[in-house]
C-alpha cells in the first residue's frame, strides 16, 4: 500500500490523479490533498477519499472546510496555511507527492517532497524553470525519485532507454522531438490575435486543462517551459530539441537515435494515462482512458511553428540560453501576465511584451540559493506588474472585450 498526498487536489490534475487513484484502492491511500481555496470541491473530495489531512491556504476557506467535514463527521485534519503544504509533503507515510499546485506558489512544497526523498509526480513545471538546477540537485542528494507527468516529458520518458542518466549522447540518442499541438489560435490570422478573449483562449481544442496552462497552450509560452523542463529532466540542451507542431495531439513526444530510428509515444489527450503511467512505474495499471482507435484517427500530421506567432516560444529559449535566474524571470512575468490578461488588463499579444520587458529590466544573477529565487521571482512580479498597469497610459486605451 503506498501513500498518496496531492498538492493541488482540486485542479485538472489533481483531479485526474483521483479518478485513477480510486481505481487502485488497494493499491494506494490517500494520506493528504490540498487546495488554496476551493472548500466545497475539496469537502467532496475529502468525504470520498478519507485522506488523513487537508490543507487549505486561504484561511476563511479552511474553517468552511472544517465546518463542512465536522458536519458530515468526516475524521480527516484540516490544516490552514501555504506551510502546511510542505509540511504534508515530507509526511514520513507519504510515498508518492503528486506536485499539480499551478505556478511559482508550488515551488516550496515541491522542494520539500524533494528533501524528504518522495517519488515526486511532477506536473508542476513552473517549479523546475523556476529554480532547474537547484531543483535537480535536491532531487539527486536525496534520492527522490522525478518522474514527469507533463504528457510530452512522461512520453519522453516512456521513449528513452532505461539508462538514459548515463548521458544522451552515451546512449545514443540524437534529439528529442517535443511536440505541441500550436493552441487555439494555430490558424488564426497574425492581425487578429490581439483581440482574441479570455474565453477564446483557454478554450483548448484537444486538452481539458486549468486556465494559466490554457492561456500558456494559446501563447505556446507552455511548450517553452516545456522546453526547459526538458533540459533539466534529461540533462540536455536546446540544441538536442526541436519543438514539432502537431495539432491532433495523439503522439505525445518522440525520440529519435542515432541509428536513424524514432520512437514515439501515442495516447489520447487525456492526462490520466501519464498519471497512471508514473504511479505505478516500472508496473502498469488500468487508468480509465479510452483506448487509441488508429482507424478513426488516421491522420496525423506535423508542422514546423511559426516564431511570428509565438514570440514566447523564442522569449523562453533565450532565457535558457542567458542561464541563472533569466528562467526566474520569464516565468514571474509570464504568471503575471497571463493572469493581467485573464482578468482583462491587457491584449493577448501583450504576454509576450510584459515577459519581455521584465527580461530586459532584471538583473540576472546565478540562481544559486533558494533564497536568489525566491527575490528574483518577487522582483520580477513587480517589474511586470508596473508594466500591466501602465498598459492604460502607454496605449491611451483599456482593454474589455
Ligand atoms: P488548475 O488551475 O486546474 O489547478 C491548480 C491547483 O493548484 C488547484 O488545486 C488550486 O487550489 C491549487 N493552487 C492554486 N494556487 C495556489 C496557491 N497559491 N497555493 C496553493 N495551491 C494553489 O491547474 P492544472 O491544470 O491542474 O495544472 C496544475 C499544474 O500542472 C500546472 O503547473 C500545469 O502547468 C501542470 N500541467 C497541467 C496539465 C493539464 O492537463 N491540466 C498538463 C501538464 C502539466
Ligand atoms: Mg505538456
Amino acid at each position: 500500500m503506498k501513500g498518496v498526498a496531492i498538492l493541488g487536489a482540486t485542479g485538472t490534475i489533481g483531479v485526474n490523479t483521483l479518478d485513477v487513484l480510486a481505481r487502485h484502492r488497494e493499491d494506494y491511500r490517500v494520506i493528504a490533498l490540498t487546495a488554496h481555496s476551493q472548500h466545497q470541491r475539496l469537502a467532496e473530495q475529502c468525504l470520498t477519499h478519507v485522506p488523513d489531512y487537508a490543507v487549505m491556504v486561504d484561511a476563511d476557506a479552511a474553517e468552511k472546510l472544517q465546518a463542512e467535514l465536522q458536519r458530515k463527521a468526516c475524521p480527516t485534519r484540516v490544516l490552514q496555511g501555504a506551510d502546511a503544504l510542505a509540511r504534508v509533503a515530507a509526511l514520513p507515510e507519504v510515498d508518492i507527492v503528486m506536485a499539480a499546485i499551478v505556478g511559482a506558489a508550488g515551488l516550496s512544497s515541491t522542494i520539500a517532497a524533494a528533501r524528504a526523498g518522495k517519488r515526486i509526480l511532477l506536473a508542476n513545471k513552473e517549479s523546475l524553470v523556476m529554480s532547474g538546477k537547484l531543483f535537480m540537485d535536491e532531487v539527486r542528494e536525496h534520492h527522490a525519485e522525478l518522474l514527469p507527468i507533463d504528457s510530452e516529458h512522461n512520453a519522453i520518458f516512456q521513449c528513452m532507454p532505461s539508462n538514459y542518466t548515463d548521458g544522451l549522447q552515451a546512449v545514443g540518442v540524437e534529439k528529442i522531438l517535443l511536440t505541441g499541438s500550436g493552441g487555439p489560435f494555430r490558424d488564426l490570422p497574425l492581425d487578429k490575435l490581439a483581440g482574441v478573449t479570455p474565453e477564446q483562449a483557454i478554450a483548448h481544442p484537444n486538452w481539458n486543462m486549468g486556465k494559466k496552462i490554457s492561456v500558456d497552450s494559446a501563447t505556446m509560452m507552455n511548450k517553452g517551459l516545456e522546453l526547459i523542463e526538458a533540459c533539466w529532466l534529461f540533462d540536455t540542451s536546446l540544441d538536442n530539441i526541436e519543438v514539432v507542431l502537431h495539432p491532433q495531439s495523439i503522439i505525445h513526444s518522440m525520440v529519435e537515435y542515432i541509428d536513424g530510428s524514432v520512437i514515439a509515444q501515442l495516447g489520447q489527450p487525456d492526462m490520466r494515462t501519464p498519471i497512471a503511467h508514473a504511479l505505478a512505474w516500472p508496473q502498469r495499471i488500468s487508468s480509465g482512458v479510452k483506448r487509441l482507435d488508429l482507424f478513426d484517427i488516421a491522420t496525423l500530421s506535423f508542422n514546423r511553428p511559426d516564431e511570428q506567432r509565438y514570440p514566447c516560444l523564442q522569449l523562453a529559449r533565450q532565457a535558457m540560453q542567458t542561464g541563472g535566474t533569466a528562467t526566474t524571470i520569464l516565468n514571474a512575468a509570464n504568471e503575471i501576465a497571463v493572469q493581467a490578461f485573464l482578468d482583462r488588463k491587457i491584449r493577448f499579444t501583450d504576454i509576450a511584451a510584459t515577459v519581455e520587458y521584465a527580461l530586459g529590466q532584471c538583473s540576472v544573477t546565478p540562481a544559486d540559493s533558494l533564497e536568489t529565487i525566491v527575490r528574483t521571482d518577487r522582483f520580477a512580479r513587480d517589474v511586470a506588474h508596473e508594466f500591466v498597469n501602465a498598459y492604460p497610459k502607454r496605449t491611451g486605451a483599456s482593454f474589455t472585450s
